[in-house]
Order: structure tokens, then sequence, then C-alpha cells
């Protein structure tokens, strides 16, 4: 399945059945009523949705415009990605795995696969680069306490994409029994729209809380983007309607090769784990080195749908530079006593930027894909 010219299924042979099973598996789960029940139980009395729109006090009130936080920050482990993991966890139990696989940078999409794995009973091994346990320690000793396997990952930039590399390698040899949790909606088919699939609950609520609390649809509504799932979570519950759809993207430290995340804004299109999407490469198609002050948006590549949406003018997006992203970070934090993950942080200031230019009166929702506990340090110590 293919986003227009993007997205399909770039995968070595080894690896088209495990797939090919993997997208019948999927169907069939959606089909399963009572799996779907399960799954919205889960969410419920497990995760803590329904998750609240909230309508900012402070927070833009001096541009005229209303500006309202769909609060994902509030789910259990702080972020989107337990809206993920628990999904696919529960499609590989009823599939009859019995073992999940993941890749992880930051180590936050690694713990979110490591609390499914421990509520529904299924093994964890998690792939990680060596440099990446050392930046984010406290995120190995929490998938340890789990009962998650933390596989150290030592090819290459011993970083992200050598962890992504070796966790296929392991589901190539282990697909009978073992599934691959993928973090955000990027690889082969059929990972993008089963992604999109689980994070769409954002979106779901978001436009049912809109009507229901504002009266109204937002005339915007704003979600970073790293490899995409928060946005395209909230983008596809409101295509049809007259809603400005807006992603955030990381502008680091400026628009230089090198210097930043903004995969939409720079790329050109190009193949990379397993998708054809927009990338940040060089003219022989070598990928890019990527910054950003939030390891969740520093990814060279993007799920393909946001490339379709943006090449169709369905979706905007913009670049964030890392000090717009703490400016807003600390601003939410004074302004509302909330304090943002950085990566949210980049959709806040989207979202300022955007109530400064949009007519008086225009409601303008975020999603607060996480909470910023775990970014402390990169603010006030000087760890970025
Ligand atoms: C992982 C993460 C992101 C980036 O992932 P997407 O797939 O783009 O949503 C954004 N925000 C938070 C809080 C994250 O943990």
């Amino acid at each position: 399945m293919r986003f227009g010219p993007y997205g399909g299924r770039y995968a070595p042979e080894i690896l088209m059945e495990p797939l090919r099973d993997l997208a019948d598996a999927y169907d069939a789960f959606r089909g399963d009523q009572q799996a779907q029940e399960e799954l919205g139980s889960l969410l419920r009395r497990y995760a803590g949705r329904a998750t609240p729109l909230y309508r900012c006090r402070n927070l833009g009130t001096e541009t005229g415009s209303i500006i309202c936080l769909k609060r994902e920050d509030l789910l259990h482990g702080g972020a989107h990605k337990i809206n993920n993991t628990l999904g696919q966890a529960l499609l590989a139990k009823k599939s009859g795995r019995r073992r999940l696989i993941a890749e992880t940078g930051a180590g936050q999409h690694g713990v979110a696969t490591a609390m499914a794995g421990a509520v529904l009973g299924l093994e964890v091994e998690v792939f990680m680069g060596v440099v990446d346990m050392e930046r984010q320690a406290p995120n190995v000793s929490r998938m340890e306490l789990l009962g998650a396997t933390v596989t150290p990952v030592r090819t290459g930039s011993k970083t992200l994409s050598d962890a992504v590399d070796e966790a296929l390698r392991n589901w190539a040899a282990t697909a009978d029994d073992s599934h691959y949790l993928i973090g955000s909606c990027v690889g082969p088919d059929p990972f993008p729209r089963m992604v999109r699939d689980l994070q769409s609950v954002i979106g779901t609520e978001l436009r049912a809380q809109s009507i229901a609390e504002e009266g109204r649809l937002p005339d915007a509504a704003v979600a970073c983007v790293g490899g995409g799932s928060n946005a395209i979570g909230t983008f596809v519950p409101l295509l049809g309607d007259p809603v400005r759809l807006i992603g955030a993207e990381a502008g680091g430290r400026g628009l230089k090769p090198g210097d930043h995340g903004a995969s939409l804004t720079c790329g050109s299109p190009g193949v990379l784990h397993g998708a054809y999407s927009s990338l940040l490469q060089d003219e022989e198609g070598r990928i890019t080195p990527t910054h950003s002050i939030s390891a969740g948006l520093d990814y060279p590549g993007v799920g393909p749908e946001h490339a379709l949406l943006r090449d169709i003018g369905r979706a905007e997006y913009l670049p964030v530079t890392d000090a717009e992203a703490v400016a807003a970070f600390r601003l939410l934090s004074r302004k509302e006593g909330i304090i943002p993950a950085l990566e949210s942080a980049h959709a806040v200031a989207a979202a300022l930027r955007l109530a400064e230019e949009m007519p008086e009166g225009s409601l303008i929702t975020v999603t607060l894909s996480g909470r910023g506990d775990k970014d402390l340090q990169t603010i006030t110590g000087g760890g970025a």
C-alpha cells in the first residue's frame, strides 16, 4: 500500500514474508471486535485515555486566538507512544507471538514497548546503540526494571539507525515467534498505516472534544513531526474538515545541512528503512547527519504519508529552531504550569506563530505529545 508515490515495501527478500504475514494479521486484528474492545479497555483503564483537551487560560491570549492542548503528556509513560505500543503488542499476542523486538534511540519507545510487553506478558528485547545507552542511562534502567533485555548495538555510529538495522536483522531470523514493534509511522508497509491507525485515537478524540467543548472544529491543528506518528494521528481524523493541519519540524540551529531534522521542508525523495519518503540526503543519496535539541525529532526521514500530505498541499510543515522550542518550553511552563517535552515545545512554538498571524478568535489545537521531565537536564544543565 502506498500514499501517492510514497511508502511501499522496500525490504530484503527475507523480510517479505514476515511483512505479508503481518499485513494479514493486522487486517484480521482490525476486524476482530473483541480485540478492538480489549485495546479500548487497555487504553482507558491502563494508559489513561481519554486525554483532556485543555483550553489555555494564559498562553497566547494576548494574540486574540484561543489555544487548546491535547494532553497526551498525561498518558501512562508520559507520551503518546503507549497508544502505539499497546496496540502492536496486543496484535502480536493475538497473532500468536510471544516476543517483542524494538529499536530505541532516546529510550522513550523502548520504555513504552517494555511497559506493553510487561502488561501483556510478552518477552521484550530492545536494541539500542551503545552511544545512546550511555546518554540515556535512566531509560536503560527503566527498561530493565520493566523486564526487558536491552541489547547494545556497537556497529556504525552506534545510535538509532544502527539499532533499527540490528532489530530488522533479528526479526528476519525470529519472525515466527516475534513481532517487530516499530516506534513511528515509518518503515515498510504495513507499519506506517498501522501506527497511523493506532495513533488516530488522538485526532478522533480531539475532533469530538473540540465540537463538544468549544462548540466548533479548530481552525488549525498543530503537532510536532519526528517520524510523524503523533502528527499523523492528529491529522487523519481531520482530513475531511476545513482545518489547517500544521506539522512542526526540527529546525535545529538553522536550515544548513547537518544542522536540523526538517526532512519535509528540506528533504528529497528516497528510500530509508524500507519506505520511499522525503529524506535528508546528499546528491549521492547518502543520509546527511541531523541535529535537534530534542532526541525525538532527530531523524533524517519521515513517515511517507506526510510526504504525500505535503505534496498535495493538505498539510503544511514549518521548521522550528532549537531556540524557539526552548523559549516555548519555558513559556508554557510559566504560563500554564505544564512542562512539555521538547518535541512538543516545537508544536507550541509553531502554534504561537500561527496565533499571531491568524484572524482574531481563531481556535488552534496543539497536540502536546509528551511531558518534559526527561528534558530538564537539557534545559537547565546544558546537556544538549
Ligand atoms: C517520540 C516522540 C516524538 C516523536 O515521534 P513522532 O512519531 O513524530 O510522534 C514526539 N514527542 C514525544 C514526546 C516523543 O516521545
